[in-house]
């Protein structure tokens, strides 16, 4: 089997392999990543945040309803005429207010906690709304770079694909059918050279004797571990 044309061919693939890659590892791709991650964060943060928010309020609205009931009690007990009472009524009437009076302070406290948590809240807010903003700006910022990095490779990229068609025409359209359905699978090279008589150019892998005796008989063979096309060094 006559590889020269696909060899070839794969030589001037490297050109496009490699500007894939560049695109693939971009530092502001990373970046956009981590920013994303950030954002998904703060979101999911926010949305914690605004739940407990709700709860406060309704909590407020319970509280507040319970402060109001109790403190009429209390002006209804102060508002009692006490020269009528037995002495009994009266101790009976002081043991309710002191029970009231004490509940109302309760509740103030329940105020006082609510308060707390209320401004909290809020400020967790208020921060989590500022990281999402400033996530948000540098995410636009990293795509902007990676396009404009991605634009830069075009005319290169263009002059490749260029070449690639052309040297097509001299390959066999079978192995180049070969070819393409490894590289859209990811796997770069697709051919390798046998290296120091039994091993696989790519990752070193030692071959049967069987496949080797095919290799010695012209044919190429596939490698058991990474699947990549093996051909024999020319002499
Ligand atoms: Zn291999």
């Amino acid at each position: 089997m006559n590889l020269d044309s696909i060899l070839k061919y794969q030589k001037m693939d490297k050109g496009l392999v490699d500007i894939e890659n560049r695109i693939k590892k971009s530092p502001y791709k990373a970046k956009e990543a981590e920013l994303q991650n950030t954002k998904r964060k703060a979101t999911a943060d926010y949305r914690d945040q605004e739940a407990r928010g709700q709860k406060f309020l309704k909590d407020f609205e319970n509280i507040k309803k319970n402060f109001e009931m109790t403190e009429k009690k209390l002006k209804e007990i102060l508002a009692k005429d006490v020269s009528n009472m037995t002495m009994e009524e009266l101790e009976r009437t002081q043991a309710v207010k002191e029970k009231v009076e004490h509940n109302l302070k309760i509740l103030q406290k329940m105020f006082k906690d609510l308060d707390d948590g209320i401004s909290s809240v809020t400020s967790e807010r208020i921060k989590t709304v500022s990281i999402v903003n400033d996530s948000n700006a540098k995410i636009g910022v990293c795509k902007k770079k990676i396009e404009e990095e991605e634009q830069g490779l075009v005319p290169e990229k263009e002059r490749i694909e260029k070449e690639l068609k052309e040297l097509e025409k001299t390959v066999e359209p079978a192995i180049m059918e070969k070819y393409r359905k490894k590289r859209q699978e990811g796997t770069f090279p697709v051919y390798v050279e046998l290296e120091m008589g039994s091993f696989c150019g790519h990752c070193r892998m030692e071959q049967p004797k069987v496949a080797l005796a095919r290799l010695k008989e012209g044919e190429v063979i596939t490698c058991e571990h990474c699947k990549r096309y093996i051909y024999a060094p020319k002499k």
